[in-house]
């Protein structure tokens, strides 16, 4: 069968792909003194071995049942009793009060420090000022927040007090508050007045305003002044300086079951409408807590900046419970990262002198479009460790992180993980062990979990060969389950195979046990009998010295099955001309194979993407199989949509049909 051995041109493809540039001398930095030597240590018993790892949290009681697993529902450390904001904030305040926890800076240029006490202190005002608004254990409250330290505060305070946070990305519309505040059932919402954004003020209390009008069962919102723009205040708005102004900075953590909700948090609707994502206490920050010491092997002196809103899941565990549980400094910052000069990330990482830079593929590809200048012309002498999360990291981006922005020096973590998965399931752990990278490869599972690529029938395919992900044991940081929707989360993830976890993307897993994404199943195309992930053609485009970007989807056609279109962003200064789209078409036939040539080619300035910067595909697949374009909610720009639509169009016109 096609799937389980690679065609030559698949084959070709496949080594060009995995071209190992072995870096083994580089990936030797940064050894951790952790317990636990290699992952293996972990493959006998996972349930034990992630109760060692959950010990080194603080707990009030320790659990009597270490999983609970009745599947597709695990709960994890069942009967242990402890805080996340505990975990968090006072571990820390208790032995280094005074260390630096955030180093904020705003896109104006505004700075902020607050150390661990600090944060400690108002976390604990915040949470008293929510009691006192009567909200309860496992009540929802909204967060709706710029990137500011008191986003990580609301948080904490909800935390504190057992109350389940639901944080909703501050770029987002009325609508898309409104379906999320009515899903949740939020009693209290929390805002500002404003957010900075190229330089702009983004009114968001105006936008609450506008998203709960019709939502009685809000009882209060609670806004924070931060950018001072005028706004109305009505009978339920409270002013979160006044009401935390005299009240106690002193709040006990609520002593909570392990397995109490923590978060809702919505997916980024990439392949369609958001899902409520739900997650619990113990088991999530035990991984969390793990997978940050691994990956990051984060030492006491790192300066560590994760770019990612705390709109995302990034945010939440990496730049929230993470980092803040190990007592790291981070920098947090709020605004565009190539604004005002397209080169703000590498002056901050310079002016900081960030050790760790966790971000995205696609803020990757955008400051690679801008040159190598930029980067060159600031001091990135303080970086020790690179990473990214989000998308496969198409090989030439990679190259160019490794080599541009990290020198040769600092070793990639590639993670891969979702919103479901609460932390990172597939990544190198520099903290454990020295392994060699491949580039666009997110390496072998983390230990404690066990993963498989298998084909149709859920058995395991040949190494090498194309299939589909799965995750053959429960992990600690899984999702509860989909908010309020049991049988969502059974069929979204655990009907396609029994007992085994379904996260939808497609995958190889090489003869060296590594894993490579190739794209969201539903994504796959098939032409002419051949399966071709996205991420496979888009990489052999961004391969390519002019393309900044690209995405492709499938059209049906009569002869191949699929025929392939693709949107190509040229990278800046380069002119679109027809000689540049021959010479891209004869790229992809040389690099994946004839059969990948794309029947249309059409050059973009933007492609439809998320607002955590991932292309929709599922807009250009409808747009292409003219079908209704569903929920957008979740889409940064319309103009990229209008302009692929154009492209459609007039491509329609050239067929006369599809
Ligand atoms: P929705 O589930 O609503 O469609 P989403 O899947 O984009 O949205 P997230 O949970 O934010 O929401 O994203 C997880 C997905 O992102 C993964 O399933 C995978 O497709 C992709 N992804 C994340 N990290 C990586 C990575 N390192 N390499 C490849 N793909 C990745
Ligand atoms: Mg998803």
């Amino acid at each position: 069968m096609k799937d389980s051995l690679p065609t030559p041109f698949e084959r070709t493809f496949f080594l060009t792909y995995t071209q190992p540039t072995v870096l083994d001398s580089v990936y030797t930095i940064g050894l951790g003194n952790n317990d636990l030597k290699t992952r293996s240590d972990s493959n006998g018993n996972r349930v034990k071995f992630w109760e060692a790892q959950a010990a080194k949290l603080y707990w009030f009681e320790k659990w009597h049942t270490a999983l609970d697993w009745n599947p597709p529902f695990a709960r994890w450390f069942v009967g242990g009793k402890t805080n996340a904001s505990y975990n968090a904030l006072d571990v820390t305040v208790q032995k280094t009060p005074n260390k630096k926890a955030i180093i904020w800076e705003g896109e104006d240029g505004k700075k902020r420090e607050l150390t661990y006490q600090e944060l400690l202190s108002e976390v604990s005002k915040l949470a008293n000022a929510l009691k006192s608004l009567g909200v309860q254990k496992g009540d929802r409250v909204t967060v709706y927040l710029p990137m500011i330290p008191e986003l990580i505060v609301a948080l904490l305070a909800c935390a504190r007090i057992g109350v389940i946070h639901t944080v909703i990305f501050s770029g987002f519309s009325a609508k898309s508050i409104k379906d999320r505040v009515e899903d949740s059932k939020s009693k209290i919402i929390i805002t500002s007045d404003g957010g900075l954004r190229r330089g702009n003020i983004i009114k968001l209390k105006d936008v609450v305003d506008e998203a709960i009008q019709d939502l009685d069962f809000v009882e209060n919102v609670i806004v924070l002044e931060h950018t001072k723009n005028p706004i109305t205040l009505t009978k339920r708005d409270k002013k979160w300086h006044e009401l935390v102004g005299t009240i106690s900075s002193s709040c006990d953590a609520e002593i909570l079951d392990s397995t109490h909700p923590l978060y809702i948090l919505y997916t980024s609707g990439t392949t369609g409408k958001p899902k409520g994502v739900l997650h619990g206490t113990g088991g999530y920050l035990t991984h969390v807590y793990s997978t940050f010491q691994w990956i990051f092997d984060i030492k006491d002196s790192d300066v560590y900046f994760c770019t990612a809103d705390i709109g995302w899941v990034t945010g939440h565990s990496y730049v929230v419970y993470g980092p803040l549980m190990h007592g790291a400094t981070q920098i947090m910052y709020e605004g565009a990262l190539d604004f005002p000069t397209p080169g703000r990330i590498w002056e901050m990482i310079s002016r900081y002198k960030v050790t760790i830079l966790y971000t995205t593929p696609t803020a990757l590809r955008m400051f690679m479009k801008f040159g190598d200048d930029l980067p060159n012309s600031n001091d990135l002498s303080s970086l020790r460790l690179l990473g990214t999360v989000g998308e496969p990291i198409n090989p030439q981006v990679w190259k160019w992180y490794f080599g541009i922005i990290g020198k040769g020096r600092c070793p990639i973590v590639d993670t891969w993980w979702q919103t479901e998965t609460g932390g990172a399931l597939i990544s190198p752990v520099p903290g454990l062990e020295t392994i060699p990278l491949k580039p666009g490869s997110a390496t072998r599972p983390v230990p404690g979990v066990s993963l498989s690529v298998v084909d149709e029938h859920g058995k395991q395919v040949e190494p090498d060969s194309k299939g589909y992900l799965v995750v053959t044991n429960p992990w600690p940081g899984m999702l509860l389950t989909l908010w309020g929707d049991d049988e969502k989360y059974k069929t979204v993830y655990w009907s396609k195979y029994k007992n085994m976890y379904y996260p939808g993307d497609y995958a190889i897993q090489d003869k060296d046990g590594y894993i490579w994404m190739l794209g969201r199943a539903d994504d796959v195309l098939k032409v002419a009998g051949h399966r071709l992930g996205t991420a496979e053609l888009e990489s052999a485009f961004v391969s390519n010295k002019a393309v900044a970007e690209a995405a492709v989807c499938g059209i049906p056609h009569d002869v191949k099955g699929e025929a392939i279109i693709s949107f190509v962003v040229l990278k800046d200064g380069v002119i679109p001309t027809s000689q540049l789209k021959e010479e891209l078409v004869n790229h992809i036939k040389k690099t994946i194979g004839p059969i990948a040539a794309p029947d249309q080619l059409h050059f973009v300035k933007k492609l439809p993407k998320t607002r955590s910067g991932k292309i929709m595909r599922r807009l250009l697949k409808a747009m292409a199989k003219n079908e209704q374009i569903g929920d957008i909610s979740t889409l940064e720009d319309e103009a990229s949509v209008n302009e692929i639509k154009t492209a459609f169009a007039e491509l329609k016109q050239s067929l006369g049909k599809f």
